[in-house]
């Protein structure tokens, strides 16, 4: 069994211990203590060395916590140092977490369904269908507020503990981590001691999720790290449209309207082209007949043979990653037919679409 240094003391960094157990040719090693937090509860593991060797995981195996090694250990005393800078963001985050799911609890009666921790955020699923903006926001604020009051965060183990905001399923001593006048929660995890170490709470993205509505949110040095980017992207933004970055969604918004006029300019551009070009062809045309080849037929493509069949009794096929056949009234001529002979698709006397694998056969039928 190993005792698990960071239930009682999450500000241990460097301990001794001896190894239980040295498997895997040296890699996985079992310690009677440690103070390295195995991924659990939502919550990464933490790097260090172990031995001198370097720790690139921590699995919780029940009763003992196996570490797991870049390079082999042999079995004896060893020293084990966690990485700090790791440890203390995730500490941060995980005490922001306690303090977020209680204040949701306080105000809207929310509860958490679940949480998870990452190397770059948090989420917490709420069991609400939805969470308003303003509802956000007053949470945001109630954070930051209790994270400025600086409140004691403090561990204890209690046999019945009562006023837990979750029910734990566990049994016997429950590890009891509370926010002084806040929140009472059995957890297994790392956290400050105080509220104003976790620095600042951030909500991000709100989303519906199996019914509930997850949450994500950053605190501390991950939370001006992050805001620091956003500040960049939106400068880089900003600097891409010559306006200041409070100008940027409405500089886009203008953006998108203005691509929208000149696509519907394009549009009429392109069929009106195609009017032009049609009744050329048709004029140049022997017999009436043209075949067009084209990377691929489109709106443009039914317009051109619309317009050449318009100049007089004439017939005009487009092949490029499908066929157009249009035809005007020329009885020898049914382009439905023809397409569904000689490939496939259909369509009426006049107009037809589809495919035509060797259009050889269908050209020389149509004399063309
Ligand atoms: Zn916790």
């Amino acid at each position: 069994m190993t005792e698990r240094l960071y239930y009682s003391d999450c500000y241990l960094t460097q301990f001794e211990a001896t190894t239980q157990s040295v498997s895997g040719e040296g890699l996985r090693v079992v310690l009677d203590r440690s103070a390295f937090y195995p991924t659990a509860g939502g919550q990464l593991f933490d790097t260090g060395t172990l031995g001198g060797a370097r720790v690139v995981d921590v699995v919780d195996d029940g009763d003992v916590v196996t570490h797991v090694l870049a390079t082999p250990i042999a079995a004896g005393m060893v020293r084990g140092e966690i990485d700090w800078a790791r440890r203390f963001v995730f500490m941060q985050q995980h005490t922001g977490q306690h303090l977020l799911s209680a204040v949701f609890h306080e105000l809207f009666g929310f509860a958490t369904a679940s949480v998870h921790l990452g190397e770059a955020g948090g989420t917490v699923e709420l069991a609400a269908g939805a969470v308003s903006e303003t509802q956000l926001r007053e949470a945001e604020a109630r954070a930051n507020a209790v994270i400025v009051e600086n409140r004691a965060v403090g561990i204890a183990f209690e046999e019945n503990p009562e006023g837990l905001r979750k029910a734990s399923e566990r049994t016997g001593p429950l590890r009891i981590v509370s926010i002084a006048g806040l929140d009472k929660s059995a957890c297994g995890g790392t956290h400050v001691k105080q509220t104003g170490e976790i620095g600042a709470l951030l909500l991000r993205r709100a989303e519906k999720i199996r019914g509930n509505t997850r949450v994500e949110f950053v605190c501390g040095s991950m939370a001006v790290r992050r805001a620091r980017m956003d500040f960049e992207l939106l400068t880089a933004a900003g600097r891409a449209f010559s306006r200041p970055l409070e100008e940027v969604p409405a500089a886009v918004g203008a953006l998108q309207e203005a691509a929208k006029d000149a696509q519907k300019i394009v549009k009429s551009l392109t069929l009106e082209l195609a009017g032009y070009k049609g009744r050329a062809l048709f004029a140049a045309a022997a017999g009436g007949r043209h075949w067009e080849k084209l990377d691929a037929v489109d709106d443009a493509t039914r317009a051109l043979a619309q317009a050449f069949v318009g100049c007089g009794k004439g017939v005009f096929l487009a092949t490029g990653g499908g066929a157009v056949l249009v035809a005007s009234s020329d009885p020898a001529v049914h382009c439905g037919n023809l397409l569904k002979q000689f490939g496939r698709g259909g369509g009426t006397a006049a107009l037809a679409q589809g495919s035509v694998a060797d259009i050889g056969p269908l050209a020389a039928a149509l004399g063309i």
